[in-house]
């Protein structure tokens, strides 16, 4: 059963690869299924040779209904966020790079850049460290969310989350790129100014707020 379900995850998990967001093995991609249990994909098994039968299906609960693989070791945090974000449909764990980096310098990225804003919606927190494996990583992933589609987690990675899995997969693809261009302007031993709460308001598509900037 959801044939078509299962192989997104794992083409999502081959462009992750692609876009250098994680390597070998690392990370996981989930998905909430129209019955209400969760795809997800499975713990250290390459996803070039990963089929759909691979693909372990789990109650909200954790409890497996389909699959002989043992779900990826991020389980209790991936399904405490879904709890959580009845609107998320999709999460995507990464350990992409500068993202993380940024991570280890900065409780914040703030809104500065298009791409950022179009596919995040603005600001990333940072979530303070927590060993992997543990719940702990999807308490701290809601606790700081502000309305951005990723966290990063400091020491760690990127989760990523949104209502279907391609937003996911954008807001942690562009949250990367944002991060390395950030890192490179904070390179020169320049302040990087974030945008005007009003300006990033306009790029998120009210057409007031543009109009209401430009008059003040
Ligand atoms: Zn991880």
């Amino acid at each position: 059963m959801y044939e078509r379900e299962k192989r997104a995850l794992i083409d999502c998990a081959l462009e992750m690869k692609a876009c250098r967001l994680i390597t070998l093995c690392g990370g996981n991609v989930c998905a909430r299924l129209e019955s209400g249990n969760i795809a997800v994909t499975p713990s250290g098994l390459d996803y070039e040779t990963m089929n759909t039968d691979d693909i372990v299906v789990v109650t909200p609960e954790g409890q497996v209904v389909e699959g002989t693989r043992r779900p990826t070791s991020d389980l209790d945090a991936i399904l405490y966020i879904f709890e959580q974000f009845p609107w998320v449909n999709a999460t995507i764990h990464t350990h992409q790079p500068y993202a993380t980096a940024l991570g280890l310098v900065a409780d914040e990225f703030p809104a500065c850049l298009v791409s950022q804003i179009d596919a995040l919606r603005g600001s990333v927190p940072v979530a303070p460290f927590t060993p992997s494996s543990d719940k702990g990583m999807g308490v701290l992933t809601v606790e700081h969310y502000n309305g951005s589609l990723a966290v990063i987690l400091r020491g760690h990675g990127v989760m990523a989350f949104a209502p279907d899995l391609q937003q996911a997969l954008y807001a942690a693809v562009y949250l990367e790129e944002a991060a390395q261009t950030y890192l490179a302007a904070l390179a020169t031993g320049r302040k990087v100014e974030p945008l005007d709460p009003e300006l990033v308001k306009a790029e998120l598509g009210d057409p007031d707020s543009w109009a209401n900037y430009l008059q003040k």
